[in-house]
């Protein structure tokens, strides 16, 4: 059975208390997880030890980095390596989140090589991948969908790959109040299990954990999730708030 996930992408935002008043209202929200289903905060570097702290004991609550290095360790001033958030307990970091993809031209090489850092440190990645706006209209998300796989990800042993989470982010529904209907959110979570079978066999596709992010709310959440090949959401906006996000974490 594969694992649902419901993920908070904070980026950058809140103070500390902020953050923390947030953390404390989730954990109080009536959230039931178990060994299947988890609910992830990636949060700005500065809070992951203290949301670590705040989440230890409190079953199936994980922390996540929103970024990490490319590089091993040395010269690169402001960067924070895999190595470091391994050394203060992160679960999980985003790589290859659209915002870093375009903002800090993150290119897909780029992002293989902060696959293989976070893996071999024991972090598990979440690995963001969707299509701008001339591409959707351009009907050619496939290909580029299939790209992004093939230059980052499927260069991975299927034992790393079980360590992987997608998170499936159309950019043009980030941040933008436009969703992905339901519909296109399972025609590219089938598309993406099928290219991952393709290289990968049938039973580490159905293990794989892949989220839709993209305008997630209370309101669509439910009807987002309910696609077959829809195992969770990567929130942002609606994040913020605990109330709403809560509700998002209690549809999967
Ligand atoms: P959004 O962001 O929910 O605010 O659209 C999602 C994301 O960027 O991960």
């Amino acid at each position: 059975m594969r694992k649902k996930i419901v993920a908070a992408n904070w980026k950058m935002n809140l103070t500390l208390a902020q953050g923390e008043k947030l953390v404390n209202e989730l954990l109080q929200a009536g959230i039931a997880l178990d060994a299947h289903k988890e609910v992830v905060i990636a949060v700005p570097f500065p809070y992951l030890i203290t949301v670590k702290e705040l989440l230890k004991g409190h079953k199936g609550f994980y922390v996540a980095a929103q970024n990490v290095a490319a590089e091993k360790a040395g010269a690169f001033t402001g960067e924070v390596n895999a190595e470091m958030l391994h050394s203060i307990h992160t679960d999980y970091v985003i790589i290859g989140h659209s915002e870093r993809r375009e903002l800090f031209h993150e290119s897909n090489a780029t992002l293989a090589k902060k696959m293989d850092l976070a893996l071999s440190h024991g972090l598990k990645p979440i690995f963001c991948c969707g299509e701008p706006l001339d591409v959707r209209k351009a009907e050619t998300q496939n290909a580029f969908v299939a790209k992004q796989l093939e230059e980052s990800l499927f260069h991975l042993s299927p034992d790393q790959l079980k360590h992987v989470v997608v998170a499936y982010e159309p950019i043009w529904a980030i941040g933008t109040g436009l969703t992905a209907s339901a519909a296109q959110a399972q025609d590219m979570h089938a598309f993406i299990r099928k290219q991952v079978a393709g290289r990968y066999g049938e039973a580490v596709a159905n293990d794989l954990t892949i989220l839709y992010g993209g305008s997630v709310k209370a309101a669509n959440a439910t009807e987002i999730f309910a696609g077959a090949d829809v195992d969770g959401g990567l929130v942002g906006g609606a994040s913020l708030v605990a109330a709403e996000f809560a509700a998002i974490a209690k549809a999967i």
